[in-house]
C-alpha cells in the first residue's frame, strides 16, 4: 500500500514540508526565517568554541565552564547549577571538572554545609588560561558592532523578552533578564529596577544581572 505521507514532491516528502527548515514555507512567515535564522547563529558558537577548544586543547563544555567560573559567583558554580547553566547532565559536568581539576586549572572547595558538594573556582593556572580563552566569541561581536545604536538596543530588547519566554516555557533552564527579577517592574510605558532604583532604558535591561533574584 502506498504510503501518501511519504510520497516523494519534488524531491523532497510531503509530510516534511510544513516546517521552519523547508525554504519554501520559511517564506509563509517571517517567524518562520528567525528561528532558522537563529539555528544558524547557534551553529557559530559550536564553531567558535570547538575553534579555541583546538588550540588550548579542552572540550568545548570545559571551556564554557572556566569562562562562567570565571565571571559569576561562587554559589553558582557548582555541579547542579553548571548542569542547569548548559542544559547537560550532572554527570557531564562532574567528568569536565574532574579534567579540569587534574589540569589542575579549577580548586574545589567543600566548606558548604553538605559535606558531598563542592563549588569551584579558578586556580592560577585556570585565570592565565581563561584569560586566553575570554575571547572565543570576538568573531560574533565584531559583526554585531556593525550595527547602528537603535538598531542594537531593538535587537537586545528582543532577545531579552525570547529568552525569558523560552524560560517561562520551561524549555530554557536557567536565565538572569530583568523580565524574571523580583526587583523588576512594568510601568505603563517603561522598566524599572527597584534595586537599582532607576527606570531602565532598553540598553539598560539586563542579560545576566549579579544582583538578579528569581521573581517567585
Ligand atoms: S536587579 Fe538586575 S536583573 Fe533585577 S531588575 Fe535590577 S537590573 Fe534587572
Amino acid at each position: 500500500m502506498t504510503n501518501f505521507a511519504c510520497r516523494p514532491k519534488f524531491g523532497r516528502l510531503f509530510f516534511m514540508d510544513n516546517n521552519v527548515f523547508n525554504p519554501e514555507h520559511q517564506q509563509k512567515h517571517i517567524s518562520n526565517k528567525i528561528v532558522s535564522g537563529l539555528e544558524r547563529i547557534s551553529e557559530v558558537f559550536k564553531i567558535l568554541l570547538w575553534e579555541k577548544a583546538k588550540l588550548v586543547g579542552l572540550s568545548p563544555i570545559q571551556i564554557q565552564i572556566l569562562i562562567f567560573v570565571a565571571n559569576h559567583k561562587q554559589e553558582l558554580c557548582n555541579v547542579s547549577h553548571l548542569a542547569k547553566e548548559f542544559n547537560v547532565t550532572k554527570p557531564t559536568i562532574s567528568d569536565a571538572i574532574k579534567t579540569l581539576d587534574k589540569k589542575q586549572l579549577i580548586l574545589k572547595d567543600y566548606s558548604s554545609s553538605d559535606s558531598r558538594s563542592y563549588s569551584i573556582h579558578l586556580s592560577q593556572l585556570g585565570k592565565q588560561l581563561a584569560s586566553k580563552i575570554y575571547d572565543f566569541a570576538t568573531p560574533l561581536k565584531h559583526q554585531v558592532d556593525k550595527f547602528n545604536q537603535s538598531e542594537l538596543e531593538a535587537m537586545f530588547k528582543t532577545l531579552s523578552e525570547l529568552i525569558y519566554k523560552l524560560n517561562q516555557k520551561g524549555i530554557l533552564t536557567v536565565q538572569r533578564t530583568c523580565f524574571g527579577c523580583k526587583f523588576y517592574q512594568k510601568n505603563d510605558t517603561s522598566d524599572y529596577c527597584n534595586l537599582l532604583e532607576k527606570e531602565l532604558l532598553n540598553k539598560d535591561l539586563r542579560l545576566d544581572c549579579p544582583e538578579y533574584i528569581e521573581r517567585m
